[in-house]
């Protein structure tokens, strides 16, 4: 099996989300339990735009001494100088350089022309390695740049000393049809004698950027960056938790091996929900409040008979403690009978029937009754 490197950018692109940022200890805090989910890389943060991050990976690296430490920066001296001296004592460093592929980032952005572009990625790459051992290269805006221009791109950075030459969908404009395509033709153009391993980042302004991930990685990306629950710039980056669950749910279309403890997923998710202060959906996939939660009658029986009728997963494979019935308008009498045996009531059936007339008739306009509720429906009942 194909082994896939998991790059977690929580720290970095994670926190570039609006109202994001994180203190040295939070972001601390969130690095050992990424150590602990076993990641394979993690990106602590962009030293050239933040002190904090200066001095973050260093004390990281107390700490976090299995895992691959991770700095970005832009393609210009002062920024890989900066990063360098961000990784100096730290074991397992990378330093990761962002430039553009694009047109419009090359003339909109930085008013140079393709050849220049060029340039940029061979100087600022050779002049990392002459600072630091692993040096990796992240094409800008990849997914809008001329296809033959792109793999130019990958193969300059691969030729001056990368290791990692990564595909960035930054915009979220890909999909993944582009992504197969375009990961295709830069792994199939990249020279042997180099090894560089391909990487891919994705956004998720469509709503794509999972799939996308997958798609590049069924194409023969081997290392996937990603952030838990999907935090990042604008609508964010893909998901930690879908990618690696789409992968051990689907081993028939995803033939990879992963090194993540899945039953940590939830706790990770929480971490970071605590110390970002970006919440997620109650829907949110693998993670979210209702990921395990049961509502309709029609699936609390089936659940009852048998996990595997409405569960594709068991909550515990993520670190979820328990699934939940929730008790509503949908409810039948077997869910409630489940629900009210886990509160330590056993009721006879024509009681269970009672209680689901009296939830009906006070559920007018709520949706569903909490656990204190249903329990005053049942002193209610033996009170009549
Ligand atoms: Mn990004």
């Amino acid at each position: 099996l194909q082994k896939i490197s998991i790059f977690d950018t929580t720290l970095r692109d994670g926190e570039q989300a609006a109202g994001a940022a994180m203190s040295l200890d939070e972001k601390l805090d969130i690095a050992i339990q990424l150590q602990k989910l076993n990641v394979d890389v993690i990106e602590t943060g962009f030293p050239a735009a933040s002190k904090d991050d200066l001095g973050a990976v260093n004390i990281i690296a107390k700490e976090v001494t299995d895992t691959t430490l991770c700095v970005f920066a832009r393609a210009v001296e002062s920024d890989i100088d900066l990063a360098a001296k961000a990784l100096k004592g730290v074991q397992n460093g990378r330093l990761q350089i962002v430039s553009p592929t694009s047109d419009v980032h090359l003339q909109k952005k930085l008013q140079i022309d393709r050849d220049k572009g060029l340039e940029l990625i061979r100087n600022s790459v050779k002049y990392a390695k002459n600072l630091v051992s692993e040096v990796a290269w992240i094409g800008e805006d990849c997914s809008r740049a001329d296809p033959a221009y792109r793999i130019d791109c990958f193969n300059a950075a691969a030729e001056s000393g990368a290791s990692v030459v990564s595909y960035a969908d930054t915009v979220g404009y890909a999909t993944p049809e582009d992504i197969h395509q375009d990961i295709k033709s830069i792994v199939t153009s990249l020279s042997e004698e180099f090894s560089v391993i391909v990487g891919i980042h994705c956004h998720d302004d469509m709503g794509l950027a999972v799939a996308n991930s997958l798609s590049g990685l069924q194409a023969g990306a081997t290392e996937v960056q990603c952030t838990i629950n999907g935090i990042g710039e604008r609508a964010g980056n893909a998901a930690l938790e879908e990618i690696v669950m789409a992968i051990k749910l689907r081993p028939d279309c995803y033939e990879f091996d992963l090194n993540v403890d899945t039953q940590l997923l939830m706790q990770t998710s929480e971490l970071v929900v605590k110390h970002s202060g970006m919440s997620i959906a109650n829907n949110k996939s693998i993670v979210g409040k209702n990921a395990f939660a049961h509502g309709s009658g029609l699936h609390q029986f089936g659940i009852l008979k048998d996990a595997s009728t409405y569960e594709i997963m068991s909550p515990e494979t993520v670190g979820c403690t328990a699934r939940k019935f929730v008790i509503g308008r949908h409810s039948g009498r077997h869910g409630l009978k489940h629900k009210l045996l886990d509160l330590g009531y056993e009721l006879k059936n024509e009681d269970l029937e009672q209680i689901l007339e009296l939830i009906k008739s006070k559920l007018k306009n709520k949706r569903y009754i909490n656990d204190d509720e249903l329990l005053g429906l049942i002193e209610t009942l033996k009170s009549n």
